[in-house]
């Protein structure tokens, strides 16, 4: 296991600054760790399997300071499909040992903010005792925590990452099989009726400068050949 002192530095760099709630974070997911029997931070890639690596999946209940702290102690990310955010404003986090099926969900006592004066009596204020405060206070005193069963089966949340659907009414393409199926047609979320967002006006995309810069790839950059890569 990393000690929390490194995986602290880490979030910190990665956030520009340490705060509590990455603090919160941190210790959320080592915490995780021990109550489900993983190694975390897990692996990049572990052998065997297209889920190498993968194996811990984890739900934050917002983004933010904790979300950050929480993704370097579990190594799990947004972009690795490792984590998904479903925003209910609150700094919790149910972690799902994908293997066995088991999940755990952890949220801080709202006793901890007043218990971190006592654990650190040099702060100067609220935020500098919740800082120490939550470094130093044992998990119990920091912690609630429920086994939990999903309302969604793990297939569905993880889904087919290979999977392509186009909606039939916008024509857009949908990947990891979030199309939905109504009356024989295949829909996206947002034409269901679902939508975050109401169109207003398509807008025409400025030109592109005439000499855009150049992007490294991997080790070397692509030749320009003056014709335009698929995206
Ligand atoms: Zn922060
Ligand atoms: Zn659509």
């Amino acid at each position: 296991m990393i000690p929390l002192a490194e995986l602290l530095a880490a979030s910190a760099t990665l956030h520009r600054h340490l705060c509590p709630r990455q603090v919160l974070g941190v210790r959320m997911g080592m915490l995780a760790g021990r109550l489900l029997g993983l190694d975390l931070p897990q692996a990049d890639t572990q052998p065997g399997g297209p889920s190498a690596g993968k194996r811990l999946l984890t739900i934050v209940e917002t983004d933010g300071c904790a979300s950050d702290g929480i993704a370097v102690a579990t190594n799990c990310w947004v972009g690795r499909r490792t984590m998904r955010v479903k925003d209910f404003g609150k700094v919790a986090a149910t972690f799902v040992d994908t293997q066995t099926g088991r999940a755990v969900r952890i949220v801080p006592r709202r006793e901890s903010r007043e218990l971190a004066r006592r654990y650190a009596p040099e702060a100067k204020g609220k935020w500098e005792a919740q800082l120490l405060g939550y470094q130093r206070m044992p998990d119990e005193e920091l912690f609630r925590v429920r086994r939990v069963a999903l309302t969604v089966s793990i297939d569905q949340i993880l889904s087919r990452p290979g999977a392509k659907a186009i909606c039939g009414i916008c024509g857009e393409e949908i990947v990891n099989e979030r199309e939905i199926m109504h009356d024989g047609t295949t829909l996206c979320r947002a034409c269901a009726g679902q939508s975050y967002y109401r169109p207003a006006l398509d807008i025409p995309v400025p030109a592109t400068p005439a000499r855009p810069a150049d992007i490294s790839i991997g080790k070397a950059a692509p030749a320009a050949t003056g014709v335009s890569a698929p995206y």
